[in-house]
């Protein structure tokens, strides 16, 4: 039996992870589950699943989940610090599924006690990729991409080096706004910004697919886990979502991987790990389905990704900042507060900021350093949409 956690269970990826581990039964042994508000949710998945804990990450959700669990023995827990503990719990594999920063702190309890580390959380490379590679490193534990492109480039890579890698691809659908008229974007609303075009996702990260956030999230990512430098990694803009990543070898051979945009594909593959097994998804039937189209991103469009080389040519605490000030951001235009181009602007101001404050960016890298940063760049973010700070 293979004992294993989810973090962020009652989300889109966690719901995918427990469609898969449950098909299975006989296999897995569950630990522990956590989730946010939706105590219902948790509840009936860690009694189906009979995990030992179910953790929210809400104090003020610790008596209804208490009560949700009723007669079942499985016991319950609440807040951040307990996360960190059911991610710590003796495991084998350990889904890594929170949204957001919040997700870096559990993911590291999890590679501190040696469990591989089925990482979806892309915040957690692209905020701590040095702290958190050196801690896998230190315990022996491994990290398996989950990011359906970074799965795909894990695959082409299987038995290469990476650093010998000419070129690594990593494709984007282009997110619901890709063929509107650049000047109707400043009227985005964070509802038509929500809908994708092919993939069915959690709202944060799909909104980050339309402004591109995503995908700026996702070359540092890719910098991060396989050590690729900046300037080999592409960005395509691939409206059908099915080529997922295509990595280039120094003799011109371009590997690509194809799929149908369903996250048990990458999940199973994490799930399975060094083997392949029958996963529940579709067979994609490529006659029925004709052409495959690329083309690059426009600029302009998706200014999230000249930002994230500016992060990767700037290192350090970079990372951090970029990520915890579009964070702040995305809050803001989820509620209603901030046009949807004025992301960008908004994360560079914070970057901005984050330069003029001495020592910030070039500190070591620890967590406390990088919780400081982060804290920061959303207060700098915040201003900058208060007007209290310009660019
Ligand atoms: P989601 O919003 O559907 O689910 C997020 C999960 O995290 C929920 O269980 C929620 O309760 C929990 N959570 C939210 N805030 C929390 C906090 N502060 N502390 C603890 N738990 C918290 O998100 P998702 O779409 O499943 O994405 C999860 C992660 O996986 C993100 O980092 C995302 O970028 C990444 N990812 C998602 C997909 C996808 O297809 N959805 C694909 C690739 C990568
Ligand atoms: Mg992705």
């Amino acid at each position: 039996m293979r004992r294993i956690t989810i973090l962020g269970a009652t989300g889109s990826v966690g719901q995918s992870t427990i469609d898969l581990i449950a098909r299975e039964p006989e296999r897995f042994d569950t630990v522990a589950l956590t989730g946010g508000r939706n105590i219902a949710r948790l509840a009936e998945d860690a009694k189906r699943l009979g995990a030992k804990l179910a953790v929210t990450a809400h104090d003020e959700c610790l008596s209804d989940l208490r009560d949700a669990l009723a007669g079942s023995h499985i016991e319950a827990a609440a807040g951040a610090g307990a996360l960190c503990e059911a991610a710590a719990r003796p495991a084998d594999w350990v889904m890594s599924s929170i949204v957001g920063a919040a997700g870096l702190e559990p993911g590291l309890s999890a590679l501190s006690q040696g469990a591989t580390l089925a990482l979806a959380n892309k915040e957690t490379l692209v905020a701590a990729g040095p702290l958190v590679m050196a801690r896998a490193a230190s315990t022996g534990a491994t990290i398996l991409p989950v990011d359906s492109e970074h799965s795909a480039a894990f695959q082409c890579l299987a038995g290469e080096d990476p650093a010998k890698v000419e070129r690594l691809i990593l494709t984007a659908s282009g997110g619901a706004f890709r063929d509107w008229p650049l000047e109707k974007l400043a009227q985005a609303t964070p509802e038509q910004a929500a809908t994708h075009p092919n993939w069915s996702m959690g709202q944060r990260i799909t909104i980050d697919s339309a402004s591109m956030f995503n995908k700026a999230l996702e070359v540092i990512e890719a910098r991060e886990f396989f050590g690729i430098t900046p300037e080999k990694i592409e960005v395509l803009l691939h409206p059908e979502s099915l080529v997922h990543a295509l990595v280039g070898h120094a003799d011109g051979a371009l590997m690509a991987h194809i799929g149908p945009a369903d996250m048990r594909h990458a999940i199973g593959y994490a799930l399975n790990w060094p083997e392949r097994a029958d996963l529940p998804v579709a067979r994609l039937d490529l006659a029925e389905i004709g052409a495959l189209t690329f083309r690059r991103p426009e600029a302009e469009r998706y200014p999230a990704l000249d930002l994230a080389r500016q992060v990767m040519a700037r290192g350090g605490l970079s990372g951090a900042v970029f990520n915890a000030a579009k964070e702040r951001a995305l809050d803001e235009f989820i509620a209603g507060n901030l046009p949807f181009m004025a992301m960008a602007d908004t994360v560079a101001a914070a970057m901005d900021r984050a330069e003029a404050e001495s020592g910030l960016i070039d500190a070591e890298m620890t967590l406390e350093n990088i919780l400081r940063a982060d804290a920061m760049a959303r207060g700098w973010a915040g201003d900058y949409i208060l007007g209290r700070i310009d660019r």
